[in-house]
């Protein structure tokens, strides 16, 4: 074994910002699970590896495995699952650990990990502003639990959170592309007090699942939701395609073939509802919340893109 990673890792489970944001992830999955459970929501067990899981719309590494004659890969999401199981259970939350080798010149964002958890959720038949609307409280009961429960931690860590109003302001993916260029998000995310919403993403920034608007082609029913203070993307979300013409049609203008999503495609020709969900970084949340600059500073282990790792 490397030494440095050996002295590293001791290092950092020695710091009392470690022992801080342990107690503050704690509290965030607490209050998370509670408030959707209240709301009727149930918990399901994550999907380690599968057939088949989420493409994503940038370039990632591609762990599978062989098992037997049978080829699975890692989970980069639940997407297909999520999708999947809400036409039987229409409203579920998972805690769900995702594997994304991201490329190392993400380990400067302070905010990607090769290994991290969201909490995903998908509602059958909601739309995208119902899933906003659930996005917000949730985010306003952890942060007010947060301040009560996590008091002395959060003092101690110098981090005073302001609870935020709703609804978020709520702007479109292309004025603020027009209005500020290609770095709006980081810009926007640097000067803003509080979370705010992107909302209608255009089809070739995200991935073929995402429902596109009927009124406006190119142009999708989905969201992202941005921390203030520079700590960038939050969560992302979206009504989903259900109809299999549709489906098929989106693959196909994404360059992908029917064979990668196959076992979903089969499932989805049975027939779907419309539904909606989205997934939020817990990591992203407790680095926020702690108001670290790292986001491996949340982690007892972290992978960091690009650097060998416990
Ligand atoms: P996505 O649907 O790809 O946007 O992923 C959902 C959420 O998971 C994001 O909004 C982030 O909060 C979180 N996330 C995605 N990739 C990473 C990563 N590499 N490291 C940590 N969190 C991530
Ligand atoms: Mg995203």
């Amino acid at each position: 074994m490397n030494s440095e990673v050996v002295t590293s890792t001791l290092e950092r489970l020695k710091k009392d910002s470690l022992k801080s944001a342990l107690e503050i992830n704690t509290s965030v999955r607490r209050i998370l699970a509670e408030t959707l459970i209240k709301r009727g929501f149930l918990e399901a067990p994550p999907v380690i590896f599968s057939i088949v899981t989420d493409p994503l719309n940038h370039p990632v590494y591609d762990p599978s495995f062989l098992y037997e004659d049978f080829r699975y890969s890692l989970t980069k999401s639940m997407i297909f699952h999520k999708q999947i199981l809400v036409q039987e259970i229409p409203k579920f939350f998972i805690f769900s650990p995702n594997i994304r080798l991201e490329t190392p010149d993400k380990a400067s964002s302070g905010r990607h990990l090769l290994e991290f958890t969201q909490l995903d959720l998908e509602v059958k038949g909601a739309h995208r502003e119902e899933l906003m609307d659930l996005a917000e409280d949730l985010i306003i009961e952890t942060f007010r639990y947060v301040t009560r429960e996590n008091h002395a931690t959060l003092s101690k860590m110098g981090r005073r959170l302001n609870i935020p109003g709703k609804p978020f302001k709520s702007y479109r993916y292309l004025d603020l592309l027009e209005k500020y260029g290609e770095d709006f998000e980081a810009r926007m995310s640097r000067e803003a007090r509080e979370p705010f919403w992107i909302i209608d993403i255009p089809l070739e920034s995200r991935e073929f699942y995402d429902r596109e608007k009927d009124d406006e082609p190119g142009i999708l029913r989905d969201m992202d939701l941005i921390y203030p203070e520079g700590f960038g993307e939050a969560l992302s979300g979206g009504e989903r395609e259900f109809k299999i013409e549709r489906i098929r049609e989106r693959i196909l203008k994404k360059g992908q073939t029917f064979d990668q999503f196959h076992w979903f495609l089969e499932i989805a020709e049975e027939g779907m509802e419309l539904s909606t969900g989205f997934g939020i970084g817990i990591e992203r949340l407790v680095r926020y919340i702690c108001g670290f600059s790292r986001i491996e500073d949340v982690h007892p282990f972290p992978k960091v893109p690009g650097r060998l790792s416990l």
